[in-house]
């Protein structure tokens, strides 16, 4: 952090401030403390009745031209809930019913959480979107792991694949 975002000043300083327990960005200047926090990462596993999951070719980095599961950084103001299928709608055109909290996976090592909603797919006219090249349903047979982008992704399709839709799970990736 070079400047202070409430008043400007470059005189910043890294320290643990009182009555706190961990290092942060003071502003020497405004006495303005600089806190960083784990980023929310929010989205949908879309299922339906033919044993098909609906993933999404990332057009954009990273991990460009690898599958996804409908998901994107959580907005000020949202609910976990709001944000995955706010994200469902803008990667996939997809609408998704009977939305259901399916995994937490922290991942401390990059500062992220991840929450998936297990949901079923509502309409048919899902399609590409600026950030999805390609928007496919998969057969549960038939889908390629080893072009899976992220491994929160694979690990929410395991678990529905292994422990089914009314399962959960809480888990911690350290590696
Ligand atoms: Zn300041």
């Amino acid at each position: 952090m070079n400047f202070c975002s409430k008043c400007g000043s470059a005189r910043i300083e890294k320290k643990i401030p009182e009555g706190d327990t961990l290092p942060r960005y003071v502003c020497q200047d405004c006495g303005e403390i600089h806190y960083s926090n784990p980023n929310v990462v929010t989205g949908v596993l879309p299922i339906n009745d033919a044993n098909e999951i609906l993933l999404c070719r990332r057009s954009i980095e990273p991990r460009s031209g690898f599958w996804t599961l409908p998901a994107g950084f959580l907005e000020n103001g949202e609910s976990i809930e709001q944000g995955a299928l706010r994200e469902t709608r803008e990667e996939a055109k997809l609408e998704v019913n009977n939305v259901k909290l399916f995994t937490v996976i922290s991942v401390p090592k990059i500062n992220q959480v991840y929450s998936f909603f297990i949901g079923e797919i509502a309409n048919t006219d899902f399609g590409p979107t600026p950030e999805s090249s390609e928007v496919k349903l998969f057969h549960v047979d038939n889908i390629p792991w080893d072009k899976l982008a992220f491994r929160t992704v694979k690990l929410t399709i395991e678990q529905y694949l292994e422990h089914g839709r009314n399962s959960f799970f809480n888990r911690v990736l350290d590696n």
